[in-house]
């Protein structure tokens, strides 16, 4: 068993790492306070309490960083007692076996200088004093809060769906995808039509739902099944614009089991009667995949950082509402890419932004252009091959971010084995 989970949480107080630094209990004896005082002058510096919350992408770019600088004790909040990633589990949801590939241990992660990981969910922010307060009651103190909670699906915006829940799980977010593989190993023995919704963006990673169109497409001619994939897009193509001609390629090269329908309304669902209600009237499926509109987890808008996303100030990613806290991942509202190569890097900028603030030292002063987290995103078109998204974030003081895309214009083998080196290369550098 882990040896961080469960650890004893201290109320009030900043939790302590044995050996490291003294623990102060509170209530002590008069005569302690007096004794603690007289030494107080030879007490070194207090190490600063950093907790991040979110063992993904964003969250575990940060914990590296801070453990890399020495100075901090880091508390990784996280109620999965693994990494589970959503990068290349359009594969496994299409019917490959490779479950083991996208699950981590985070072994090495508690290994790393001055972290301690509890597995719990945080159930609020009380920004006035600094506290985190978990699921399981305890609170947790904080100098430095960083949030990578991820996002969390927009039900309401689609009568009818929450009743129907479990049948249709979108299954963009880790741990969910053993149940959309479920939909799509029935789909492939039973055949009829399988539906794919795309939502409006901003959402996590946009090419995501037609790689899976694709993907399964992919199957259903190989195993024969009686069937078709059918791709309800809300958007007149798809997003963002560079990236449209590719996947529209690439969706056409599926034409004989596959239909993309763009500027599709959808306007409810019957889960019992397996209907759709859109803009253009009825529409019958016998299996779908209906990936809903997305905003920040709960706690940005519980903690008023923000509405739909948390508002960040760039280039450093501090919530606009409190100095002491920073949002990254696909939880913030800047224009970057919900990516987790993205969330990774903005993890990494903000761990040393932190570092620097621990250390004292003055804010670098930008006055030429500076550049954000890079993304790289992949669409696989079929299992061995894949579309390549780069993305280059620069901003000029005082200017929005301009973003500068690179897309393949067609998929290639080249891309697709690329696509399993970046991945792997990645779950070794966040967890390995
Ligand atoms: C199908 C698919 C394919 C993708 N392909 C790519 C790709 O090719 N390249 C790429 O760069 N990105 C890709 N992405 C996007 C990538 O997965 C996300 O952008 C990334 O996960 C965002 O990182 P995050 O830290 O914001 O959120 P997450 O990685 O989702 O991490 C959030 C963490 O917070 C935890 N959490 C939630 N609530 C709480 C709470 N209350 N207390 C404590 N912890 C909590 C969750 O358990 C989770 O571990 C893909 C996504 C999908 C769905």
């Amino acid at each position: 068993m882990n040896r961080n989970l469960h650890a004893p949480l201290l109320s009030g107080m900043h939790a302590g790492f044995a050996g490291r630094r003294r623990v102060l209990r509170l209530g002590a004896a008069a005569g302690t306070a007096m004794w603690l005082a007289g030494c107080a002058a030879m007490a070194p510096r207090a190490r600063a309490q950093v907790v991040v919350v979110g063992a993904g992408w964003g969250g575990l770019g940060a914990v590296r960083q801070l453990a890399r600088a020495e100075l901090a004790d880091i508390t990784l909040i996280e109620p999965n007692d693994r990494f589970m990633s959503c990068p290349m589990s359009g594969h496994y949801v299409a019917g490959h076996g490779m479950m083991d590939e996208l699950v981590h241990g985070y072994q090495r992660v508690d290994a790393l200088p001055g972290v301690r990981r509890v597995r719990d969910r945080v159930r609020a922010i009380e920004r006035e004093r600094r506290e985190v307060v978990l699921a399981g009651g305890s609170r947790l103190r904080y100098d430095y809060l960083v949030l990578s909670p991820g996002v969390e699906y927009m039900e309401e915006t689609l009568p009818g769906y929450a009743a129907a829940r479990e049948q249709l799980p979108v299954g963009f977010r880790a741990f969910e995808h053993p149940a959309v593989r479920a939909q799509v190993d029935r789909f492939l023995e039973q055949g009829g039509t399988f539906v794919i919704s795309t939502p409006k963006p901003p959402y996590r990673c946009p090419p995501a739902p037609y790689e899976r169109a694709m993907l399964i497409a992919e199957q259903v001619r190989k195993r024969g099944t009686r069937g078709r994939v059918l791709v309800l897009d809300a958007n007149p193509a798809p997003t963002p614009a560079p990236t449209a001609q590719p996947i529209l390629g690439a969706l056409r090269g599926y034409a004989d089991v596959l239909e993309y329908r763009p500027n599709v309304d959808l306007r409810a669902v019957d889960g019992a009667r397996r209907v759709l209600v859109t803009g253009d009237g009825e529409l019958r499926f016998d299996h779908a995949n209906l990936v809903l509109p997305m905003r920040a987890h709960a706690l940005i808008r519980q903690s008023g950082l923000g509405e739909r996303w948390a508002d960040v100030q760039l280039p450093n990613f501090q919530a606009k509402a409190d100095e002491r806290i920073f949002v990254i991942g696909d939880a913030q509202g800047s224009p970057q890419p919900k990516s987790g190569q993205v969330a990774f890097g903005q993890g990494r900028q903000v761990g040393e932004e932190i570092a620097r603030r621990v250390r004292g030292e003055a804010a670098p002063t930008a006055s030429s252009e500076i550049e954000l987290p890079l993304g790289i995103c992949w669409a696989a078109a079929s299992h061995n091959t894949a579309i390549n998204v780069n993305v280059v974030t620069t901003m000029l003081p005082g200017e929005a971010p301009k973003l500068r895309f690179s897309v393949d214009p067609q998929p290639s083998e080249r891309s697709g084995s690329a696509s399993w080196s970046w991945a792997r290369g990645m779950w070794r550098t966040m967890l390995g």
